[in-house]
């Protein structure tokens, strides 16, 4: 890690400002419905809190859009959090301004203030400088921990390092960072990355990029059906983004140069509504008819996404193979999780949609590193600078 972490510092009776990823799934009736992203920063937590710092945490949650949304809340997260630590958390009810700074001022060492969503602000995403001096004036030392959101040079993730020194990196963005370097630096070949999620135009630098790396490409979930029409392959109603028809045309064709197999599914489970209710139907070279839509993978690209990976050293894993949300849909997620799982090189899954999924099975334990990251994963991975990690002094 060539940046200074949280253990350099003595941080006894020091107000801690830590940047951490919040952004958690609730339900519609406002529950955590996952909080791994939660769990995952508590030993930063216990650590500052043992070693007698305050702290005042700070997070985005959803899309507010720079307005105050109740629906956004951090409410349900300062409970959750509160359980976990088995302390008092208090919410504080913005993140900003004179009521915010008089309640950073009381705390004591040893107590927790969460502030409310960094997002109901618009200055949040513009990095804007007044912002982030507002923020800084909420710390003595500035802790990033938010491995999930350093892709993104927002005033709490990025701008505040310049007003608020020491700046570091919290334990959670320590092991990311280090796990993360090993795969990246000189993975063991074969290295094998298995792409899923919804959209491949989310994906598509991170493609071109890893086409100059690894040995073979497993892509499946929403964002294959692109790259299937470009094939020719009748996709019916499947998700398909016609405005990446001619980058998902270069993918392949970059595939074939760099001599990368690029494995895409040709066995499907369709139905003509995404509904845990609707009626399925498995097609295979023939195939999607028009109205149906291609909602997971099927046997046997199963079984051949499998034997790809058994031959890997090295997995790379981000996003699901289909709508893993819904029981009828979610059976080729579990099985390339068994497969990936069974790898006995290094296996490195990202993500949040990819970390539910992988709490569906029993795999989790099987995994080298699950990170909390999902764009920042596979941006670290691609070797881009993070501006989250950038911002942060070095060793
Ligand atoms: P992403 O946010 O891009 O990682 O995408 C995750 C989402 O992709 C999940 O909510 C899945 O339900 C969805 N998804 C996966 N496969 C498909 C598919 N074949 N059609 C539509 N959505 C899908």
């Amino acid at each position: 890690m060539p940046k200074s972490t949280l253990r350099d510092l003595a941080i006894r009776g020091k107000r801690l400002f830590v940047r951490v990823d919040f952004n958690v799934p609730l339900s519609k009736t406002g529950e955590v419905t996952d909080d791994t992203r939660i769990r995952a920063v508590l030993p930063t937590l216990n650590y500052a809190l043992d070693e007698g710092a305050s702290l005042v945490l700070a997070s985005h949650l959803g899309r507010p859009r720079g307005k105050v949304d109740p629906a956004y809340s951090l409410q349900p997260v300062a409970a959750r959090l509160q359980a976990l630590l088995g302390k008092p958390v208090r919410l504080a009810s913005d993140c900003i301004g004179a009521d915010t700074e008089a309640l950073v001022r009381a705390l004591r060492p040893g107590a927790v203030l969460l502030l409310e969503n960094l997002r109901f602000h618009a200055a949040e995403e513009k990095n804007d400088a007044a912002f982030a001096q507002a923020l800084a004036r909420l710390g003595e030392v500035y802790v990033n921990d938010a491995f999930g959101a350093a892709h993104r040079a927002h005033a709490s993730t990025a701008g505040i390092a310049a007003y608020l020194q020491p700046a570091v990196a919290g334990l959670l963005m320590d092991a990311e960072v280090t796990h993360l370097s090993k795969s990246r630096r000189q993975p063991e070949q074969p290295l094998v990355a298995v792409l899923g999620g919804a959209k491949v135009s989310d994906k598509i630098p991170l493609i071109m990029n890893l086409l100059d790396k690894v040995s073979a490409l497993l892509i499946g979930g929403g964002m294959a059906y692109t790259l299937l029409q470009v094939q020719g392959y009748p996709v019916g109603d499947s998700l398909v983004e016609p405005d990446c028809l001619p980058m998902a045309r270069d993918i392949l064709a970059k595939a074939l140069d760099c001599r990368v197999q690029c494995f895409l599914p040709r066995d499907h489970v369709i139905a003509q509504e995404i509904k845990a209710d609707a009626p399925t139907r498995v097609v295979a070279d023939e195939g999607i008819p028009a109205g149906w839509k291609g909602l997971d993978i099927a046997m046997p690209t199963v079984q051949r996404f499998g034997a790809v990976l058994r031959t890997a050293r090295t997995v790379v894993w981000n996003g699901p193979m289909g709508v893993f949300e819904m029981p009828p849909f979610r059976q080729g997620t579990v099985e390339i999780a068994q497969a990936v799982a069974a790898c006995t090189g290094t296996t490195v899954v990202g993500g949040g949609d990819t970390i539910a999924a992988l709490a569906l099975t029993d795999c989790s334990q099987a995994m080298t590193h699950i990170s909390t990251g999902g764009g920042a994963s596979l941006e670290f991975l691609e070797g881009k600078t993070l501006p989250g990690i950038a911002c942060l002094n070095d060793r």
